[in-house]
């Protein structure tokens, strides 16, 4: 254990109250504390940034000159600070071809790979195709060849088809020239001293006879040379041929010597799909095209061809093809009333692709683009049209030449297309050939120690080809720490903001374990973490507070997890002692006939899975990363009950049916998207106070005065505000390659008006005043006027009263905007009939928010509302009026209803991994009740 320390001396950046504090070097610090106490204000706005700028500085002179200009953080001094590392919750990914592989080099280390030890294996006869070299080509003589036979060393006569004599005679005065005067035709030689000596018409089947060997165990030297000039001279041919006619053919181009099908020789960029050379000519490397969109053709599996299934079928220009299916269908015992999903695979393959006279689906639109040139039918294929498989790759993104390249028999598309789990197995039991291995072992270490952590942060389910930009945040950000941790950076100070987010407690140990692996390999680690297990973990503690915003900012404790326990001061200290805590409920709702009923629920890994979701009373969904969740609530419920309103156009999950929407008026899904993309929106903007505030505004008697209505208190249009930042109060600066910068408007200062709206004052406060009042500070500021208090009174409810009025919606985190989304609907009183959504809502929360949150969610519930949330915190599982388990496992091994009903019921059943967890935690839960009596 080091001894060593990061000092920080004087911490002033956003609440922070001027603290110091150390962080030891080569340890594991956790920091805590309520929302908004300012952890992210000290970690990330602080530590992580002046780090940023020692790593750029340590960087090019022309990096340096952005230096400057980079925000500073406010703050006396940072000793011995290293390069640091941010880790975010965020997944930032929009580059649609960027995928788990691609993101985590993997693809990088399997690119080497395929074109250092793969062999390429043409596609026309099956056979490997490989360039020779000299050696090659000798070795191989040497081993076919039996001792004391007598050979030769040819390469055939160019312009083989020539007849014309003079032409033929000018070949051979190049070929004396360059020193050949032997040739070899039928087993004959011809010794050539001018080019009288040849008297055939032609050069066809003539061989240039370049020497002339007895197979012996010391002529492999000389062979090689021989086959050296034959290869120069021979346009990369060689052809050893023995005296009873017996021939070895070599190539040193990329051909595949039986068929002639050209190679290219398998190098990296062969292998990338982001490059013109390697990427599938059909889709560019997207991996897929526009097509024939069967999701188009068949939108609803669950009809019956009698009843459309098949869309295109059902229009009128179509009836014929209809009839003909139908007759198709009677002739082969196809029922016309069975649901198409539930048809067998050979059915449905006969409709799709045609069996005898019946040319399928897919002969029916091959057929109407034959009749293209008619408007009509072009109008009619274009409504079927949409983003299918590639049909040239299926998808595999690579041209046809770096498909053909196998390992193990698989190519490279084939092994991105495997889960984590798979290809880390495929790759443990991949057996090379000894010299292929010593070109292998460190890339194959490569990829299997990045798999390896891939598997130890819960993400065995995931396929490596899968996009990028649909993981969900958690998985993003353990991603991106799986990644750092294969790169083997030491020295480096990492930051991660709530890395168990998105994770079961389940996986809470292996996620600590790669925490302690990085730090055990020489790095600082300093987590933003809510989670008591990681607490527990922690070499060093920061506790912030006591609570939010200006009532935060202070270092409460400073120490390990025992002493933590102790101290007087720390609100986190007092909830791990029990003292203050979340309560579980002596009684929970009854089930009652209002309920979602969904059936036969099968989009991604959903294994055709019934399940009833009681409405009236909280739900909470849960179940291992990758089980299943989001798929069964996003895509299906949510999506679902939107499109049954007609308010919806996206994808919809697989699913027979979805009962129970008229127990509910709307569906409100609450995710952590931010509340707006400027920092024009803003919490008051966001809950409709702001028209308020400016009203009031207008009505002053100075307002009045200068001919003021509502709209010069807006910043979102011209009047009243700054020109030069249209209201933002910042200028955003960009950087030829670090992050856009945000520089304070040079013109209003970061006021956001003209001094003439400014010298407007209600109560003493001018507009911009009023914007930088704290929520709490504006409940007494507006008092007097209800409709204003109303909605502010909610914010400070959800535990928001430390936010500005005015604080942009792009400086909120994600918990934060979800919370400012809640209130919002808390003020609006409409929660009757109402299903709430609510995706991990205790991200960013500490114990103490989450008992304000859960009192908010009960508000919702007395006014009507349903809620349905997905969680893997237990402190809200244990609080839930009905538990729905999914699972077992993640991936394949999941998408199973698990167990359902009240806590107790989730926590004594064995197959659950949340009933594990959940039985050790209420047990440990202060005397509430005691599991043995239920
Ligand atoms: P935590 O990470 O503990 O939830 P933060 O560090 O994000 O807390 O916030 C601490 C305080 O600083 C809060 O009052 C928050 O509103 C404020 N704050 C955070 N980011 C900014 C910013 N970019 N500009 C102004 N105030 C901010
Ligand atoms: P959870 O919400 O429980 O973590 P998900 O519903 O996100 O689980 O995932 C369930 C399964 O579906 C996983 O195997 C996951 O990889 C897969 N999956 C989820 N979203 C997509 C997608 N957009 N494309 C392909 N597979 C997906
Ligand atoms: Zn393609
Ligand atoms: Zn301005």
């Amino acid at each position: 254990m080091s001894l060593e320390n990061i000092e920080v001396r004087g911490a002033r950046t956003h609440n922070l109250k001027n603290i110091s504090f150390n962080l030891p070097v080569n340890q594991m610090t956790v920091v805590t504390g309520v929302s908004g106490s300012g952890k992210s204000s000290l970690a990330f706005d602080t530590i992580y940034a002046e780090g940023q700028r020692r790593y750029v500085e340590s960087l090019s002179a022309y990096a340096r000159q952005f230096l400057e200009r980079m925000d500073k953080p406010d703050v006396d001094e940072i000793i011995g600070i290293a390069p640091a590392i941010a880790i975010r919750q965020r997944n930032q990914t929009r580059n649609p071809r960027s995928t788990v592989a691609t993101q985590t080099e993997i693809y990088d280390y399997l690119r080497l790979l395929f074109a250092r030890v793969g062999t390429v294996i043409c596609h026309v006869c099956g056979r490997e195709v490989k360039k020779d070299s000299p050696e090659s080509a000798a070795n191989e003589t040497l081993e076919n060849l039996t001792e004391g036979t007598r050979f030769y060393v040819l390469f055939p006569v160019k312009n083989q088809e020539t007849k014309d004599r003079i032409q033929v005679e000018a070949v051979l005065i190049e070929l004396l020239q360059e020193g050949f005067s032997r040739l070899f035709h039928d087993g004959e030689i011809i010794e050539l001293s001018t080019p009288d000596d040849f008297k055939l018409e032609n050069f066809e089947n003539v061989f240039v006879l370049v020497d002339r060997l007895m197979m012996r165990g010391d002529i492999k030297q000389r062979l090689v040379d021989s086959l050296e000039v034959t290869f120069q001279n021979g346009d990369g041919n060689a052809i050893v041929e023995t005296v009873d006619g017996q021939k070895l053919k070599f190539s040193n181009k990329f051909i595949c010597e039986y068929d002639g099908t050209p190679y290219e020789e398998p190098e990296p960029r062969l292998f990338s799909f982001n490059s013109p050379f390697g990427a599938c000519p059909v889709c560019q490397g997207f991996g897929n095209t526009t097509g024939l969109d069967l999701d188009l053709v068949i939108p609803n599996p669950m009809l019956t061809l009698a009843d459309g299934a098949i869309v295109p079928f059902t229009k009128p220009q179509a009836e014929w093809a209809l009839d003909e299916l139908k007759k198709f269908c009677r002739a082969e015992n196809i029922s016309l009333e069975t649901p198409f999903i539930e048809l067998s695979d050979e059915q449905r393959k006969a409709i799709m692709e045609g069996k005898g006279r019946w040319r399928g689906i897919k002969g029916f639109f091959k057929f109407l683009e034959t009749k293209k040139y008619k408007l009509h039918v072009r109008v009619f294929l274009a409504k079927y049209r949409g983003y299918t498989k590639c049909p040239e790759c299926n998808g595999g993104r690579l041209r046809q030449e770096a498909r053909d390249v196998k390992i193990a028999g698989k190519s490279l598309p084939e092994t991105v297309a495997f889960s984590i789990k798979d290809a880390a197995v495929f790759f443990e039991n991949l057996k090379l050939a000894p010299e292929q291995t010593t070109i292998a072992e460190r890339l194959l270490h490569e990829v299997q120690s990045r798999l390896k952590f891939m598997l130890d942060v819960g993400l065995d389910y995931l396929t490596l080809d899968r996009l990028a930009a649909t993981l969900s945040g958690g998985e993003a950000q353990r991603i991106q720490l799986a990644t750092n941790l294969g790169s083997s950076l030491v020295g480096a100070l990492y930051v991660l903001d709530e890395p168990s987010i998105g994770l079961h407690p389940r996986d809470n140990t292996r996620l600590i374990r790669i925490l302690h692996n990085l730090r055990d390999i020489g790095n600082t680690i300093l987590v933003v973490e809510h989670d008591e297990q990681i607490m527990t973990a922690a070499d060093h503690l920061l506790d912030i507070g006591v609570h939010a915003g200006e009532l935060g900012g202070n270092i409460t404790f400073e120490g390990d997890f025992a002493s933590l326990l102790q101290s007087r001061n720390s609100l986190t200290a007092k909830y791990l002692r029990g003292e203050a805590e979340i309560k579980v409920p002596r009684t929970r709702r009854e089930v009652s006939g209002k309920k979602l009923k969904i059936t036969g629920a099968r989009e991604h890994n959903l294994k055709n899975v019934d399940v009833e979701i009681p409405l009236e009373m909280m739900t909470c969904v849960t179940g291992v990363s990758g089980s299943g969740k989001s798929t069964l609530i996003h895509d299906i419920v949510y999506a679902g009950l939107k499109k049954q309103n007609g308010d919806w156009q996206g994808h919809v999950g697989l699913f027979k049916s979805l009962s129970g929407g008229e127990f509910i008026d709307d569906v409100i899904l609450t995710d952590q998207s931010p509340i707006g993309r400027t920092p024009r929106s803003n919490p008051v903007t966001y809950l409709k106070a702001y028209d308020v505030i400016r009203e009031i505004f207008a009505g002053t008697n100075a307002a009045h005065a200068k001919g003021f209505d509502a709209s010069h208190f807006s910043f979102n249009v011209p009047g009243g505000r700054c020109e030069v930042c249209q209201g933002d109060g910042t200028v955003t600066v960009e950087m030829q390659f670090l992050a856009d910068v945000e520089l304070l408007c040079e013109e209003c200062k970061g006021t956001r008006f003209k001094p003439s709206v400014l010298d407007v004052r209600y109560k003493g406060k001018n507009i911009h005043d009023v914007l930088n009042l704290t929520v709490r500070e504006a409940l007494t500021f507006f008092k007097e006027t209800p409709r204003i208090a109303n909605k502010l009174k909610v914010l400070d409810e959800v535990g928001l009263g430390y936010l500005r009025l005015g604080q942009s919606a792009t400086t909120l985190s994600g918990g934060e905007a979800q919370r400012v989304k809640l209130a919002a609907h808390l003020t609006k009183k409409t929660g009757a009939k109402t299903l709430f959504i609510f995706d991990e809502p205790t991200t960013g929360l500490h114990f103490d928010d989450i008992n304000k949150l859960l009192t908010a969610f009960r508000a919702l519930i007395d006014a009507g509302g349903s809620l349905l949330i997905i969680e893997h915190n237990l402190d809200v599982i244990k609080t839930a009026d009905y538990v729905i388990d999914l699972g077992p496992e993640g991936g394949t091994g999941g998408g199973e209803i698990v167990a359902t009903g009240t806590p107790e019921e989730i926590a004594v059943n064995e197959r659950s991994h949340t009933g594990k967890f959940l039985r050790k935690y209420l047990a440990q839960t202060n005397g509430h009740y005691d599991l043995k009596n239920i």
